[in-house]
């Protein structure tokens, strides 16, 4: 079973062609598709305090289904990327993008300063 990302995007562009849904991939589609499963994840926590949504994490099978919804947001993230590369004709490195926006983050968020904080307090 692949799980490198880019494996992962292949296996996800040959899954597409052979049902020859790339006509159905249409970049605006699948951004909405991605916010409706983002959706879908949110609604195991939705109206649940932070221990009543610690005490479901911890329920038999909840996680599973948990990640179960995670998997459709990545699924639709990389078919969007597919859809991209497909369209501009341009090859996309997405596992690269991912370590490029670390690195970003890394800088913005250094360590030194927001160890143990969500945000800096306002001078
Ligand atoms: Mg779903």
């Amino acid at each position: 079973m692949p799980t490198d990302i880019d494996a992962l995007r292949l296996l996800l562009r040959e899954f597409v062609q052979e049902r020859e849904w790339e006509r159905f991939h249409e970049p605006k589609d699948l951004a909405l598709a991605i916010s409706i499963e983002s959706g879908e994840l949110s609604e195991h926590f939705l109206w649940k305090s932070i221990d009543e949504a610690r005490d479901y994490v911890k329920k038999e099978g909840n996680a599973a289904k948990i990640v179960e919804e995670i998997a459709d947001v990545m699924i639709y993230s990389l078919n969007l990327v597919n859809a991209l590369e497909r369209i501009t004709g341009k090859p996309i490195d997405v596992g690269n993008a991912i370590y490029e926006k670390i690195e970003k983050n890394a800088k913005k968020y250094p360590a030194t300063l927001y160890k143990n904080k969500a945000r800096l307090d306002k001078p």
